[in-house]
């Protein structure tokens, strides 16, 4: 009897309460980085390049040619596929359901996220929102995670500039936990409360928005972006928010490269359509090692207090 193909899953470990996805062959995805940060991939080999077009299903490109493509992403997190939720008292598995697509930023391979024009990443946050409005008209989609992984460290696989929006079955913990916390806060909005108590740690700010390094930053130079009014997630956005918020994305990565060379990093959305009490924030974590024992465990250690950061950053005009 042959055995039937493994299409995916998302199982709960018992341990811990954590949702696991167990993929389809990411194994076997290309990956330009071999823990060397120098190594810039093939570009031969790279395919968001012009004419690697048909590796990857698009879905929408900006530009002629295109110099923005959001297509599906060939070795998915989640798969579009039938919704199915099993039980087995101790054990829980449901289907993997979901959407991944993946931005290319900008089709020149070398060209770092901060370097591209902020023409053009207007036009890459508008296609973010598109693409996470797209994923919200399937309403078996609970969550929308818009994310960069950026460098070896950072857990990405691909040199060349892209981000990835992955529409879930499921909320994501830390969104779990952001709410939590906001309950903690006697429900008022922990950004706001936030912003003042971080006054001296604030790294840019104008009329719509501002960036700063958070009292308790858990990684070293993290910082976060958030806009001034209360809005749940980037859809709500207008122009002058987006423009503000791209302006310290690019300066915040410009700056911090000064500061720390060449490094790795991720950026992540912090959103959530269902919550209007979520107050939207980016957070930026420059990433110089692995995750160890410790922060596996939940505690993070960092070598550079956000006071320090905040004088570097300010010194690295
Ligand atoms: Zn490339
Ligand atoms: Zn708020």
């Amino acid at each position: 009897m042959s055995e039937i193909p493994f299409k995916g899953e998302i199982r709960r470990d018992y341990l811990t309460g954590s949702d696991v996805i167990f993929t389809l062959s990411r194994d076997t995805r290309p990956r330009d980085f071999r823990n060397d940060e120098s190594l810039y991939g093939n570009k031969t080999d790279c395919q968001f390049e012009y004419g690697k077009e048909s590796f990857n299903t698009t879905i929408k490109t900006v530009g002629k040619p295109w110099k923005l493509r959001l297509m599906y992403n060939k070795y998915p997190i989640v798969n579009s596929g039938v919704e199915s939720f099993l039980e087995n008292g101790f054990l829980k598995k449901y289907s993997n359901y979901g959407k991944s697509y993946v931005v290319v930023d900008t089709p020149n391979h070398l060209m770092k996220f901060h370097e591209i024009d902020n023409a053009d990443l207007y036009e890459w946050f508008k296609l973010l929102i598109e693409g996470e409005k797209m994923m919200y008209e399937d309403k078996k989609i609970k969550h929308v995670y818009v994310f960069k992984n950026s460098g070896s460290i950072s857990g990405g696989s691909i040199y060349h500039q892209h981000t990835q929006i992955i529409g879930l079955p499921f909320i994501l913990p830390v969104i779990k936990q952001d709410l939590l916390i906001i309950k903690e806060n006697h429900n008022k909005c922990i950004i706001e409360d936030a912003i003042k108590i971080d006054k001296e740690r604030i790294l840019i700010e104008d009329k719509y928005a501002l960036a700063f390094s958070p009292f308790g930053s858990r990684f070293k130079g993290m910082s976060i972006i958030t806009v001034k009014r209360h809005i749940n997630h980037i859809t709500k956005l207008n122009d002058a928010e987006i423009l503000s918020i791209i302006n310290m994305l690019k300066e915040i990565l410009k700056r911090n490269e000064k500061i720390f060379g060449a490094h790795s990093y991720n950026i992540m959305f912090h959103e959530m359509k269902s919550s209007p009490e979520l107050h939207l924030y980016l957070e930026i974590t420059p990433r110089f090692s692995n995750i160890g024992s410790m922060e596996l465990s939940g505690v993070f250690m960092n070598s550079l207090r956000p006071e320090v950061y905040v004088k570097k950053f300010r010194d690295a005009v």
